[in-house]
């Protein structure tokens, strides 16, 4: 099927066009500059952004792609998690194209997207079930046992407090780093050491472990951090900023890598996916690849461009739900800022 996906949950307005697990176009329109002042995303200003971005934005994935909206076999768009004001551009946006051109419309759940984006991978072989997934992002840390990406999935655990990227985010702030925090870090840590400063990783105590075996908390690294810092200068002495970025980076890649592990061998699957705009830090992907192969793990990594915030991995997840012969959803949904992992389509009928 011919699909077209529509992605507004924060800050990038995706538009995405794919044929069956085949991608055609992918267009991307970020608000990000206009938030970097205020060191993190404004919603009001991302729901105006995503208004003014949607229209080229359709036009240009449309071109890019060689298709006409009357070719269209359903529109795809993201009903949640995420901004409340920025889903609601969207999803307006997909049940005016859909109810205007006849066409079904699939609104789906963003943190599945992420995993579907796998499927866009054109040079690596198809994803096997059951896949143990560790989703990293600005908004969401999750581990997660995908069975079956159209009606299975489990969340296995998640952050009890900040996400991955967001404790980046609040780092580099601490660091005088600017926003967004990720790359930045990443850059500084090039030049660090990430054994200087042994910072906390966190629930991962065996008194953690038994309730929180793959549940994560990156506040309590934060304040370490602070705290390291704060003392730092009131010696009077500089802060090793590079230290401080290779030490702080080693301890988050470090738990999540540990815990998507765990989960791959208590579950008896030698499979784990990566996502979310975090997989875009370095470290992470190489340690994740150096204790997978230790470990007998199967690992997959998509396209850096999938694993942002996109419209093809909307449309990637709408494409294998009509291929499984479910029904489309029906007007009768909205934005959920809070739609749960376990929720892959929202407003079918059946
Ligand atoms: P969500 O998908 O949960 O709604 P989001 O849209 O904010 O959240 P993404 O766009 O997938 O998430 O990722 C953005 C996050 O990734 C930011 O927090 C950013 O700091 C982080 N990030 C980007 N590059 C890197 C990097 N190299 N290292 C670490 N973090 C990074
Ligand atoms: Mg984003
Ligand atoms: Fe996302």
């Amino acid at each position: 099927p011919l699909i077209l996906g529509i992605e507004t949950s924060c800050d990038e307005t995706g538009i995405g066009i794919v044929r069956g697990r085949t991608l055609l176009s992918n267009t991307i329109a970020s608000s990000m500059d206009e938030h970097a002042r205020y060191g993190g995303v404004v919603p009001e200003v991302a729901a105006r952004a995503h208004l003014e971005a949607l229209t080229p934005s359709i036009e240009a994935a449309l071109s890019e792609a060689g298709v006409g909206l009357d070719e269209l076999d359903a529109i795809a768009v993201t009903s949640g998690p995420g901004l409340a004001g920025a889903l609601m551009v969207g999803i307006g946006a997909a049940k005016a194209l859909a109810v205007s051109l006849g066409t079904p419309l699939y609104a789906v759940n963003h943190l599945v997207g992420h995993i579907a984006a796998d499927i866009l991978d054109g040079d690596a072989p198809r994803l096997e079930y059951p896949t143990v997934a560790l989703l990293v992002s600005g908004g969401h840390t999750s581990l997660l046992l995908v069975r079956d990406l159209t009606g299975d999935v489990e969340l296995l655990g998640e952050t009890m407090d900040d996400a991955a990227g967001e404790a980046f985010d609040k780092v580099a702030r601490l660091l005088g780093l600017p926003y967004p925090g990720g790359p930045e870090i990443d850059r500084a840590a090039a030049e660090g050491d990430p054994t200087a400063i042994a910072f906390p990783r966190g629930l991962s105590r065996a008194s953690d472990l038994a309730k929180h075996r793959y549940d994560f908390s990156f506040s309590g690294l934060k304040t370490a951090v602070a705290r390291w810092t704060e003392q730092r200068s009131a010696l009077g002495e500089d802060i090793p900023v590079a230290d401080v970025a290779a030490s702080f980076r080693e301890a988050v890649v470090d738990v999540l890598v540990t815990k998507a592990l765990a989960a791959c061998a208590d579950h008896g699957v030698p499979r784990l996916l990566l996502g979310g705009g975090v997989i875009a830090n370095r470290r992470l992907r190489d340690v994740a690849k150096q204790r997978a192969d230790a470990a007998g793990v199967t690992l997959r990594i998509p396209p850096l461009s999938l694993c942002t915030d996109n419209g093809a991995m909307i449309a990637a997840l709408a494409a294998e739900l009509v291929m499984a012969g479910r029904e489309p959803s029906t007007l009768a949904f909205g934005a959920d800022s809070t739609l749960p992992v376990t929720e892959i389509q929202v407003g079918a009928l059946s």
